[in-house]
């Protein structure tokens, strides 16, 4: 079973542990996200803060100062003001914890201590407050009195409070291209023991430089989020608890799931070294965005981008894509507290259509269930969700919920060259039922006489293997197809996305996966059926080759993997994929198909792609 929304993520307790092994410095777990980042660790899951360990000028000194000034005042605002909603909502005894936040701030000791380093060592304040809070929480956390101890935890939290506000007041001017761009990722590296769709929806994105957590696949819907955002990850890692630290130097490995924490210089300079390399790679890949992704012999392939937010559109239109190819709906309404209404979902629709400029974009209507829930239905626990009521099935069961998503969508279709997906369909008795709904939607529409186009493409996701081998059967029902290779692996090798210990088993290399995709995009030519690749696959440039030689056209994925995909695009021709796939559908070992996969793309762009792609997979 996926994880569940309400399992321990770190605790004090946890980090108390810490001390103990701090010897230990390298882990290994799920490669998730391709990529190095360095920086420091974030615990839990909060704002982000960037430590840039600098020496500062002696002119530098007093706007730091004031900087510390100005971050004490808004501390101790927000604390007044939580303070308060405590008492009104949970009771006078709870609220008093802010008291004693609001008493270390006013304690003159600790902010002159501060004060006095940023000017003896001429660091930058957030370096500063956190040596400083450090150090009063190892020397405090190891007395013997407990109501002192209990203190060291106080100061950890006013501390990282701290640091959130410095952090805002430096970052209040700068924009998010600024963030994204800059050439070394040296932010924040979260570290919690999970992650949920839901927290990266809300996360403060810009600084988080990497991830790491306890649990996790790398296949459920956190990673695909993850892999949007191009934030090396690593999941699957245990026990970090008892070894990491905030502020604790980390650097993490995406690309072979290795974590170093407090490394030696030498591995530092190494994958600094590899960074550099990375990153020049990840350069010209870029300088070539303007560029037609065809075969040498002319073959087209659309690249479209699957999104899950506006700003999502923003980044694919930097790499150039040709639509989008999945707009995943759910995320928007996990971002929320309860289900919005018609007229919200139209305004998020619309804006996401109108950004991509009319180009073509397929909006899929919610797939919940799994690790994608949505907290405030309320959802039943199922023993095995991911063969249970999940995603289309459960929108038959919330008529009402698929009726406002379906007439919003339909509104926002005005606007743009929408198409129109359902997720999960098992048999044609789904598609109809899909189809029914749709259509009351419609009449509902036409009775206010609200606009909307009557000619809306239809389509469906392929990620059921019953529904992969029927084809021809959907070809009568819709206009088009998409296939869930992240799904349809699942179900194919009946391997749990979302559980690490079967990743052995869930592989994409796997023949049978490999002679299922090839018949369904033979079926959707035969029936002359448009269909994209829409799942992890479409991205991982191990797949392209195979990909195109089994004749797909449009594939979609995460826009910062649009860049690689498009050369390795630009580099083979039509005859070489369809021998590619000849050879690999004779191997009958997973492992040999993912060698042939590997060695044949590297030789021909003649590099590594290690860094590029997941190791584990
Ligand atoms: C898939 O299953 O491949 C897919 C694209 O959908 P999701 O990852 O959202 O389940
Ligand atoms: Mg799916």
């Amino acid at each position: 079973m996926s994880p569940r929304r309400g399992t321990d993520r770190f605790t004090r307790k946890g980090t108390e542990k810490t001390r103990a092994s701090r010897r230990k410095h390298q882990f290994r777990g799920v490669a998730v996200v391709p990529g190095i980042s360095m920086g420091r660790v974030h615990l839990k899951f909060r704002k982000t803060q960037v430590l840039s360990d600098r020496t500062i000028t002696d002119e530098e000194i007093g706007r730091e100062l004031q900087i510390l000034g100005e971050a004490v005042r808004l501390s101790k605002e927000q604390l007044i003001v939580a303070r308060e909603r405590v008492a009104q909502e949970i009771g006078e005894l709870e609220a008093t914890i802010f008291d004693t936040h609001i008493a270390i701030l006013e304690d003159r000791a600790f902010m002159a201590k501060i004060q006095a380093a940023v000017q003896r060592d001429h660091k930058p304040v957030e370096v500063v407050v956190s040596v400083v809070v450090e150090g009063y929480y190892q020397t405090m956390s190891m007395v013997e009195d407990e109501h002192l101890r209990e203190r060291a935890a106080d100061i950890r939290d006013i501390g990282l409070r701290l640091l959130d506000n410095v952090h805002n007041l430096k970052n209040q001017n700068k924009d998010l291209s600024e963030a994204i761009d800059r050439e070394v990722p040296e932010g924040d590296v979260v570290f919690a023991r999970e992650l949920l769709p839901s927290d990266i929806a809300t996360l403060e994105r810009r600084h988080v430089a990497g991830v790491v957590t306890e649990a996790g696949s790398g296949r459920g819907h956190c990673a695909v989020m993850l892999r949007a955002l191009n934030i090396p990850t690593v999941m699957g890692v245990e026990d970090l608890a008892t070894v990491v630290r905030d502020g604790d130097f980390v650097i993490v490995d995406g690309s072979s799931g290795q974590v170093h924490v407090n490394p030696r210089k030498d591995v530092v300079d190494g994958y600094r070294a590899a960074l550099k390399d990375f990153e020049s790679y990840r350069n010209l890949l870029t300088s070539e965005v303007e560029l037609p992704a065809h075969t040498t012999d002319e073959h087209y392939v659309k690249l479209m981008a699957n999104i899950s937010q506006a700003s999502d559109v923003h980044q694919a239109k930097l790499y150039r894509m040709d639509g989008v190819g999945l707009y995943r709906t759910e995320f928007q309404l996990m971002a929320r507290t309860h289900y919005p209404d018609e007229e919200d979902q139209y305004r998020v629709y619309r804006d996401v259509v109108e950004a991509v400029d009319g180009k073509p974009i397929t909006i899929r209507t919610m797939d919940i269930g799994t690790d994608k829930n949505l907290d405030y239905l309320k959802l039943p626990e199922e023993e095995n969700s991911a063969l249970g009521r999940r995603s289309i099935r459960l929108a038959f069961d919330l008529e009402d919920f698929q009726l406002t998503q379906l007439r919003a969508i339909l509104r926002a279709s005005v606007h743009g060259e929408v198409r129109l997906m359902f997720p999960f369909i098992t048999s044609v008795e789904d598609v109809r039922l899909a189809k029914r709904l749709l259509r009351q939607a419609q009449r509902q529409l036409e009775s206010t006489g609200v606009p909307f186009d009557p000619d809306i493409p239809i389509g469906i996701m392929v990620e059921v293997p019953a529904a992969a081998l029927s084809m021809d059967k959907f070809a009568r029902e819709v206009q088009f197809f998409s296939v869930g290779t992240n799904d349809l692996v699942q179900y194919v090798c009946a391997a749990d996305r979302n559980q690490s210990d079967v990743a052995p088993w869930y592989k994409g290399y796997n023949p049978g996966v490999l002679q299922l995709l090839k018949h369904i995009v033979e079926t959707a030519k035969a029936y002359n059926r448009p269909l994209t690749v829409c799942g992890e696959m479409a991205g991982d440039p191990f797949y392209t080759m195979f990909l195109v030689g089994i004749g797909c056209d449009q594939l979609s994925m995460s826009a910062p993997q649009m860049p690689l995909v498009k050369k390795i695009i630009r580099s083979i021709n039509l005859a070489g994929a369809q021998r590619l796939v000849e050879r690999a559908l004779q191997y009958s070992s997973t492992g040999q198909i993912r060698h042939l996969f590997q060695d044949t793309v590297e030789q021909i762009l003649g590099r590594d792609l290690t860094a590029w792609t997941k190791k584990t997979d």
